[in-house]
């Protein structure tokens, strides 16, 4: 239906999460009747990022350089170590202030059915950081979903038998703020419930 330069271009952004064959066109037009500048800017944005941002060689969150800059910062509590998934996860934790130690990004979640394995993700290298001196606490913060929970209990088992002296938590998970129990699933709101504390 279209030439192929512009077909070509709708292929490669329909590849985006969320985006269907018309938005993908939408968005084809759009660039098209972009100025050149502006267009080009784009190109260079996604060029430049592919070539600049690789991965800390410490945590495997995003870095520009060897490491990343959570690990450069010495005021973070090395003794701490926050785990989740994704570099994306890093930022709403960052956002809520409430953590000062570090991060280790696994690169995934557990799940052999779609034949994600411990070697798949960056789980032996977090088993080393953790028995490292000084660490005393393993924060699991994986996602909360079926493999999300199977990642965390089999990092609590793991360290359990490599490093019985660091505890592990997991993030309590409860009721969104500012919302009313009776639109609250029973999953959510049976957890808040076992996860209850002391006022
Ligand atoms: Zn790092």
């Amino acid at each position: 239906m279209f030439a192929p330069p512009i077909n070509r271009l709708i292929t490669e952004l329909a590849r985006f999460p969320g985006i269907g064959q018309r938005t993908a066109q939408r968005l084809a037009f759009h660039i098209l009747r972009a100025s050149d500048e502006e267009a080009f800017a784009l190109a260079d944005a996604i060029r430049e990022v592919k070539e600049k941002v690789g991965q800390c060689e410490v945590c495997f969150n995003l870095a520009t350089e060897a490491t990343c800059r959570i690990c450069q910062d010495d005021r973070r509590d090395a003794h701490v170590l926050c785990v989740v998934e994704e570099p994306s996860d890093v930022i709403p934790i960052e956002r809520t202030n409430e953590f000062s130690g570090r991060y280790h990004v696994l690169g995934g979640a557990l799940s052999p059915i779609d034949g994600v394995d411990p070697e798949d993700l960056h789980m032996a290298e977090l088993l080393d950081r953790a028995g490292q001196n000084g660490v005393r606490e393993v924060v699991v913060a994986t996602n909360a979903t079926t493999t999300g929970e199977a990642t965390a209990l089999y990092i609590a088992d793991e360290l359990r038998r490599s490093a019985p002296q660091v505890s592990v938590t997991r993030l309590a998970s409860g009721l969104p703020v500012g919302s009313d129990l009776e639109y609250a699933d029973e999953i959510t709101l049976g957890r808040a419930l076992r996860s209850r504390r002391e006022l």
